[in-house]
């Protein structure tokens, strides 16, 4: 058998509908050549992203109708604090209406201008939110984790002499937070050891810094560690995600990923004194602390999600199928990211595309021709999302990779769907010298890619 089976059946269908060539040339060309203006009916296949895209389970649903809208104590608050301290061992769960805001309302609180955060690497959302407070991010992923052809088995680790030296350098007062994102999104969906993840807390414990960590994928990282790392192979998933962020002093999460719903984050620490302001700064802006911006219902649903999304068989499956889809492309030798990631297929459009240079976005010019070609929706993850101009001389500069995102959705699509994806892409592949570059036409000043519009160079 290619991956384990889907341990689940299907109870509700949503049906799809298929476009024709002309329909799709239409629709991607009103959306100035950016698939995030694209209407989601025009999309066969959508791996946009697995945030907030999953389908929720039986006993999820019917958790909606236990929702206790009470404004304040509602009990599904106590499920969603109780769920997450099982698991996740800290002692202050703030609720927040997703990931971001979990950032926004940290770094409110942690940074100002001559702050410096490191990361493996920062996921966009925190990185601008970082920037957003006038504070610097700074990247140290081990080297391997930026050559896409690397097949490190913990691509997403941090590089500790990197680190030592950040903070020798900055010293450690500058630095009020160290975060690592697990697994590492950014660079392709790559896991953290846990002998990383216990090094880091080493280093940062020593020098009296706060660690956190971004645990939007904490389970297919625990999944990997499983697999992987040595001395983990008999533990629980829940066992290896309890050690796991006994190492941190908090995190933040969005649960549209391993949360298993379409909508909820939370922000968990041990700090007290840190709690409390974020707690006020949260009645501020998202609600009261047993809501934070999610309804009873939503609280429930993540309280469940976070339950099942630790059970073995799910993560099989979940891990099996997206490298079964990897596994497919790379027998038709279409060039890939390695190894293959928790959530997501990244195709390397440096090698798909080589005669098209970073200036006119490889990438962008790979996730128009997919969408043109199948329907299919993917991201960019290059020159469009990480470009930016030097802030002295005005050039341009490329980020290292620079790559096109197929991410999976969690127990959405069958593995029918997954070969007709790869079928699409390894005939894009056979015909690549047809596809063109791109030109940027509208820019917004920050996280651009969401609003970007383009044109064809011909
Ligand atoms: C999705 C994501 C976020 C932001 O979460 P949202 O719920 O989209 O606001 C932060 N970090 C990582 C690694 C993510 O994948």
């Amino acid at each position: 058998m290619d991956f384990p089976a889907e341990p689940f059946r299907i109870k509700v269908v949503e049906p799809l509908k298929k476009t024709n060539r002309a329909e799709r040339e239409a629709l991607i060309l009103r959306a100035g050549l950016n698939v995030f203006n694209l209407p989601a009916d025009g999309i066969y296949v959508d791996l946009l992203t697995d945030s907030g895209t999953s389908a929720m389970s039986d006993n999820q649903w019917a958790g909606l109708m236990l929702g206790d809208e009470s404004y304040a104590g509602s009990r599904n608050y106590q499920n969603f604090e109780n769920s997450i301290k099982e698991l996740f061992g800290f002692k202050h769960i703030i609720p927040t209406h997703q990931g971001r805001s979990a950032e926004h309302l940290l770094f409110s609180i942690l940074l100002d201008q001559k702050k410096i955060v490191p990361n493996n690497i920062h996921f966009d959302t925190t990185r601008a939110n970082v920037l957003h407070q006038g504070a610097k991010p700074v990247d140290l992923v081990i080297d391997e984790g930026l050559d896409p052809n690397h097949s490190h088995l913990f691509k997403g680790n941090m590089d500790l002499e990197k680190l030592e030296d950040l903070i020798t350098s900055a010293g450690p007062d500058r630095i009020p937070v160290v975060m690592m994102t697990v697994t590492n999104n950014s660079g392709g969906g790559q896991p953290v050891s846990m002998e990383n993840i216990r090094q880091v807390s080493e280093i940062t414990r020593r020098h009296n810094i706060r660690f956190f960590l971004d645990a939007c994928r904490f389970a297919e990282n625990c999944y990997f560690i499983k697999e992987r790392e040595e001395g983990y192979g008999s533990k629980s998933i829940r066992e290896i995600a309890k050690e796991l962020f006994s190492y941190a002093d908090g995190c933040t999460m969005s649960a549209k990923k391993d949360g298993l719903v379409n909508i909820g984050g939370f922000l968990a620490m041990n700090d007290a004194s840190l709690a409390g302001d974020v707690s006020n700064l949260l009645i501020l802006v998202e609600g009261f602390p047993t809501y934070g911006g999610l309804a009873g219902r939503d609280l429930e649903a993540i309280a469940r999600g976070l339950e099942e999304v630790v059970d073995e068989d799910y993560l099989a499956f979940r891990i099996g199928q997206v490298r079964y889809l990897a596994d497919l492309l790379k027998k038709a030798g279409v060039p890939l990211l390695q190894p293959t990631g928790g959530h997501a297929v990244y195709l390397n459009a440096r090698e798909f595309l080589p005669h098209i240079p970073q200036s006119q976005f490889p990438a962008q010019a790979l996730t128009v021709a997919l969408y043109r070609h199948a329907g299919i929706r993917a991201v960019e993850v290059g020159s469009l999302m990480f470009g930016e101009k030097d802030k002295d001389t005005g050039e341009e500069r490329y980020p290292e990779l620079e790559m096109v995102r197929l991410a999976i959705p969690r127990r959405v699509y069958t593995s029918m769907h997954m070969k007709y994806v790869a079928e699409s892409i390894v005939h894009l592949y056979q015909e690549r010298k047809s596809i063109k570059g791109l030109r940027l036409i509208y820019e917004a000043p920050i996280l651009r890619h969401f609003t970007a519009k383009l044109e064809d160079i011909d």
